[in-house]
């Protein structure tokens, strides 16, 4: 798929972390319009292992997030899957993942690409101030989150770091995992929100019928 990079290391490299239960459109054109906008060589999404902020449902088998992952990059030549989380023992943190993606390009410049609701979280998160000092962030508008105040909020908690945050605006898709399951159990159609591939891989294993 991706040029294989074993001599030739990337610039600029894109990492899509999220637990794609299922990956959806709005994945997708964040990923896109961030490798566009900035340029990056490729996108790696990462779908995490064990969640350790995801404990209200049960998410489903990383072996089904991973596969609908693969399925939904197949048509992007710049989009790769990485299994690091779903094959590293425990819950997954991004410092880890960071960590060996920055071991693995030493000279690239790394940035972790999130909807805005994700950055919000991101104080919250193990180790903070090691993953912004290893990539940069790009957070994306997502319908509902206001980034100006996310902007103020991290100038005033992080200065030192608010720079290494960029903004970006995608176009709004008002899509999540949480309505694409809740609309599979209630037998809704899923449509356009999802690649026809994933669309029909959650029919095949009936996935969130319960
Ligand atoms: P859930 O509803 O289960 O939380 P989700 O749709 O938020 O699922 P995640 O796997 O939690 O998907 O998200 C992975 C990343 O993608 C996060 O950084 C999230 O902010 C971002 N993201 C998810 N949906 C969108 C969207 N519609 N537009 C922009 N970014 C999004
Ligand atoms: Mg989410």
């Amino acid at each position: 798929m991706i040029k294989n990079k074993s001599n030739e290391e990337y610039r600029a490299l894109g990492i899509m972390g999220g637990t794609f239960d299922p990956i959806h459109y709005g994945h997708l054109v964040t990923a896109e319009e961030a490798r566009c906008q900035f340029d990056l060589d490729a996108v790696i999404f990462v779908p995490s292992g064990k969640p350790p902020h995801k404990k209200n449902y049960r998410v489903s088998d990383a072996k089904h997030r991973y596969l609908m992952t693969v399925l939904a990059v197949v048509t992007n030549p710049f989009f790769d899957v990485s299994r690091t989380e779903i094959d590293r023992e425990g819950y997954s943190y991004t410092i880890d993942t960071v960590r060996e993606f920055r071991e693995k390009y030493p000279n690239t410049e790394i940035f972790f690409i999130t909807g805005a609701d994700a950055i919000l979280e991101i104080l919250t998160w193990k180790k903070v101030e090691e993953v912004m000092d290893h990539c940069r962030f790009i957070a994306a508008t997502r319908p509902g989150y206001n980034l100006n105040d996310l902007d103020k909020k991290f100038k005033t908690i992080m200065p030192e770091y608010s720079s290494r945050i960029q903004t970006i605006e995608v176009p709004a898709l008002a899509i999540s995992s949480t309505d694409i399951r809740r609309r599979v159990a209630n037998n809704m159609s899923i449509k356009y929100l999802v690649p026809e591939a994933v669309e029909q891989y959650i029919l095949k294993n009936n996935l969130y019928k319960s």
